[in-house]
């Protein structure tokens, strides 16, 4: 009750051995970009570019969208922005991509499934990603949402490739993605772990229900195994191809600051979370080495519970106490 406050976040995300953990923020639109500036992210890990067109019944032009996303890479200028193509469905509606109401939104046609719905969008947007970042300076890479398949991670790269964008990735949203992660990663250069969508449907729990919570955690030890498969995949990639594939985790578990130790554990490279838990994620990060997050993280996987996992975790942590 009288603990002191954590300190403020002084610009960079770093372990006591001195291993460097970027701290990105998660963002919808420049003014959110511009405060996640303020709060000193070393940049955007997940730009949920639907956020700025919700209420269109028309798809936005290349140029509306273009300035929208521009508002973000100015916040940000030289650093590493990472911008998700539209992730919409029957349960996050965007008007103009025509998608059917659904008896089960989360299990339909969304994210990156509604690519086929009104053909030319998706290019459309890569267009306009193109377009903002001309003179920027910001480090831009480019990822889809809701991949189940290394069909669809090809796809995806083919359409990156004919756009000319370098950066290339996925998230890692469903339990195939994270099973088939080296193959994946064979075709993309990196990819992002959205825990929330990961964990409603690594435990089957709709993740918009409350009476649900306590198997809609991503302190279950089925979702943190999942997040380890995840890496190893990567890693393994990283061997075969040559070339260090990245693995960043960009859903509200890397907000929870004994979460995000599990994760560096686990060995994820980088953060994403919203911009106001950034603070108290890197001052508890400050207090472990990475063989102390490593350790933490065995522990964490050997629980029978999310509440046992996060006691666990937490126990390692005196700052948490
Ligand atoms: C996620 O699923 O964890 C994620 C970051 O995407 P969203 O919350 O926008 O579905
Ligand atoms: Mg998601």
């Amino acid at each position: 009750a009288n603990r002191q406050p954590l300190p403020a976040f002084d610009g960079k995300g770093v372990l006591s051995d001195g291993t460097s953990i970027p701290l990105y923020a998660n963002v919808g639109d420049g003014k959110s970009a511009e405060k996640a500036a303020g709060l000193s992210a070393e940049g955007v890990g997940l730009l949920r570019t639907e956020f700025g067109f919700l209420g269109n019944d028309s798809e936005p032009s290349v140029e509306t969208q273009a300035e929208t996303y521009k508002s973000v890479f100015d916040a940000f200028p030289g650093q590493h922005i990472v911008v998700r193509t539209l992730d919409a469905g029957a349960d996050k509606p965007l008007p103009f991509l025509n998608v059917k109401e659904e008896e089960n939104p989360a299990l339909g046609v969304r994210g990156f499934r509604t690519d086929w719905t009104v053909p030319g969008v998706l290019n459309r947007q890569l267009e306009a990603i193109n377009k903002a970042a001309e003179g920027s300076e910001a480090d831009i890479w480019v990822m889809a949402p809701m991949i189940s398949t290394t069909s669809e991670a090809r796809t995806f790269s083919k359409m990156l490739d004919e756009a000319g964008i370098q950066t290339k990735g996925v998230m890692v949203e469903t339990p195939a993605a994270a099973v088939n992660a080296e193959a994946i990663l064979g075709e993309v250069d990196f990819v992002s772990i959205g825990t929330n969508d990961l964990t409603q449907y690594t435990m089957a729990a709709d993740r918009l229900l409350g009476d649900l919570a306590h198997l809609n955690n991503p302190w279950q030890p089925a979702v943190l195994k999942m997040i380890k498969l995840t890496v190893e995949g990567a890693q393994r990639a990283s061997v075969l191809h040559g070339i260090k594939k990245y693995v960043s985790v960009c859903g509200e578990a890397a907000a929870d600051p004994a979460l995000a130790v599990v994760l560096v554990g686990l060995g994820v490279d980088t953060l994403s979370m919203n911009a106001g838990a950034i603070a108290a994620v890197s001052a508890v990060l400050k207090t472990v080495t990475k063989e102390k997050a490593q350790q933490i993280a065995v522990k964490a996987l050997s629980q029978i519970s999310s509440a046992e996992a996060k006691t666990a975790a937490r126990e390692e942590l005196p700052i948490l106490d």
